[in-house]
C-alpha cells in the first residue's frame, strides 16, 4: 500500500504521489528566533520529523527545509527592550532551537535558511511580482494586490468575498485594499535594515517562505507543511505569492498540526501558561516528551499537563522493560528452538501493523499501540520460559527499527555485542540485495547509539564512538 496522507487543499486524505520517483521535498515553516520554543512550537518540529523519517524508513529520499524567521516585529523589539542588536538575539535563540530539538530526537533539516542571509532573492522575488502587476509600492511599503490572484482562498476554503465583509482602509493606510498584505516595510527610524529598490526596509514575513522554498526545493514542492493556525493568512499568502509569480502549483500537499492547549486552556501570553521546551526537558526525559507528543494523531489538538505527561512515561517505561527484559533473556539464550518460526512470524505481522497504520496519514497513536502489542507479545515469549537467541534477537531488532522510525532511542543502555553484530549482518545482508535503504537505516541506527561503522575489505568493523 501507499503513503496515504491528509491534504488540507483538498480536505481528503489522498495516496501519496511523488513529483520525482523515490523523492520527498518538503518545506516546514519553522519559528521566529526572539525566544526559546514553547511546548506548541516543538508540536510540528516532533511531528513533521517522524514523517520526515516515516518517509525514509519507506525507502524515499527527502529533502527537508525548514527556515528561521529571523527578523520581525517581535526581534525588533526585542531588542529594544533588551538593548542587543537583532542578529545577536536571533543566533543566540537558533542555538536554542538546536539544543531544545535535538534533545527531542528531531534531526536538522537538510537546510534552515535565515532570512537575513537571503535578503537578495527575496528582493528580487518582489521585485517581480511588482513588474507582473501582482504587487506595488506605497511610501517605502510593497503590497500584495490580494484580489489579483483568482485563487486566493482556497486553502482555507474561503470565498474572497467573505474575507471582504467588514473590510474598510483604515485612514493612514498604505494599502489599496485592506486584503492587501505587506512584502517589504520601509524601517522606522533606528530598525534593522537593508537597502532595496523601495528604500531601506525589511521583508514581511509571508514572502520569505515562498521565496526560501523556491530557492531549495524548486518552483513547485511535494509537501508544505506547519501548525494549524498558519493555515490563513500565512499558507494561503504563500501560494498567492509564489503561485502569482510562477504561473505553477506551489506545493501538492498541504499538512497542518493541530493545536496544543495547556490543562485544557488555550496557550496564550495573557493566561501567562506558556511551557517553554527549555524547561520541561529538564524536568522531563525528553523522549516520554516525544512520545507523548506522537500518542495524539497530529491533526488532533493534544492537551498538555503534568498528569498526563507523567501516564506517558509510565506507557513509555513499560516498553523499556519489556526490551531489558528481552536483553536479559537475551544473555542466558540457548540455540534450542521452540516454534520459533510461529513467533518470527507474529513479530512480522506487528511490524505490517505498524506500517499500515503509519502508511495511513501517519497515525502514529496506531503505531504506537502496536509497540504495545509487541511489548506484550514478547512479555508472553519470556513468561513461557522461551530463549531461542533467534527470537529474542528478532524482538529486539523490531523494537530498535520501529522505535528509530519514530525517532525514539533505546540508548538509555548500551547494546549487546551481540546485538550490533546482528544488525550488522542484517545491513550486509540488504547491501547484498543492493537495499541500501535499509542498509543506511541500520547504519543511522547504530550511529545514534554511538555505534560507528568501518567498511573494510575484510569485512564491517565497529567500535564505541
Ligand atoms: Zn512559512
Amino acid at each position: 500500500m501507499a503513503i496515504q496522507l491528509y491534504n488540507t487543499l483538498t480536505r481528503k486524505k489522498e495516496t501519496f504521489v511523488p513529483l520525482e520517483e523515490g523523492k520527498v521535498k518538503m518545506y516546514v515553516c519553522g519559528p521566529t528566533v526572539y525566544n526559546y520554543i514553547h511546548i506548541g512550537n516543538a508540536r510540528p518540529a516532533i511531528v513533521y520529523d517522524t514523517v520526515r523519517r516515516y518517509f525514509e524508513y519507506r525507502g524515499y529520499d527527502v529533502k527537508y527545509v525548514s527556515n528561521f524567521t529571523d527578523v520581525d516585529d517581535k526581534l525588533i523589539r526585542a531588542a529594544q527592550s533588551l538593548g542587543e542588536d537583532v542578529p545577536t538575539i536571533a543566533d543566540r535563540f537558533i542555538n536554542a532551537y538546536f539544543e531544545d530539538v535535538q534533545a527531542l530526537g528531531c534531526k536538522k533539516a537538510d537546510v534552515h535558511p535565515r532570512v537575513m542571509e537571503n535578503m537578495n532573492i527575496i528582493i528580487d522575488f518582489i521585485s517581480q511580482l511588482v513588474e507582473k502587476g501582482y504587487a506595488y509600492e506605497s511610501e517605502g511599503d510593497v503590497y500584495f494586490r490580494t484580489r489579483s490572484f483568482d485563487e486566493y482562498g482556497k486553502l482555507s476554503h474561503q470565498s474572497i468575498d467573505e474575507l471582504r465583509v467588514g473590510a474598510r482602509i483604515e485612514p493612514g493606510n498604505k494599502k489599496q485594499d485592506d486584503l492587501d498584505f505587506a512584502l517589504w516595510k520601509a524601517a522606522k527610524p533606528g530598525e534593522i535594515y537593508w537597502e532595496s529598490p523601495w528604500g531601506p526596509g525589511r521583508p514581511g514575513w509571508h514572502i520569505e517562505c515562498s521565496a526560501m522554498a523556491k530557492k531549495y526545493l524548486g518552483d513547485t514542492i511535494d509537501i508544505h507543511a506547519g501548525g494549524q493556525d498558519l493555515t490563513f493568512p500565512h499558507h494561503e499568502n504563500e501560494i498567492a505569492q509564489s503561485e502569482a509569480l510562477t504561473g505553477k502549483t506551489f506545493a501538492n500537499y498541504w499538512m497542518h498540526n493541530g493545536y496544543i492547549n495547556i490543562n485544557n486552556e488555550k496557550m496564550s501570553k495573557s493566561l501567562g501558561n506558556f511551557v517553554l521546551v527549555h524547561d520541561i526537558i529538564k524536568q522531563h526525559n525528553p523522549q516520554v516528551v516525544r512520545f507523548f507528543m506522537l500518542s495524539v494523531h497530529y491533526r488532533n489538538p493534544i492537551n498538555y499537563s503534568e498528569e498526563l505527561l507523567e501516564s506517558s512515561k509510565a506507557a513509555f517505561e513499560r516498553l523499556m522493560t519489556s526490551y531489558q527484559n528481552l536483553k536479559h533473556r537475551r544473555e542466558a539464550s540457548t540455540n534450542l528452538t521452540h516454534d520459533n518460526q510461529e513467533w518470527l512470524d507474529k513479530i512480522v505481522a506487528l511490524r505490517e501493523q505498524f506500517i499500515e497504520a503509519m502508511d495511513d496519514d501517519f497515525n502514529t497513536a496506531l503505531a504506537i499501540s502496536v509497540l504495545f502489542d509487541l511489548a506484550k507479545l514478547a512479555n508472553y515469549y519470556l513468561l513461557e520460559k522461551n530463549t531461542a537467541v533467534e527470537v529474542i534477537d528478532a524482538f529486539l531488532a523490531e523494537f530498535n527499527e520501529l522505535f528509530h522510525v519514530l525517532g525514539l532511542t533505546l540508548k538509555q543502555d548500551e547494546m549487546l555485542d551481540e546485538e550490533i553484530d546482528a544488525l550488522i549482518e542484517k545491513r550486509n545482508q540488504a547491501r547484498k540485495e543492493r537495499n541500501f535503504q535499509l542498509a543506511d537505516q541500520i547504519r543511522d541506527t547504530l550511529k545514534e547509539m554511538n555505534i560507528i561503522l568501518e567498511d573494510t575489505p575484510q569485512g564491517t568493523r565497529w567500535k564505541r564512538g
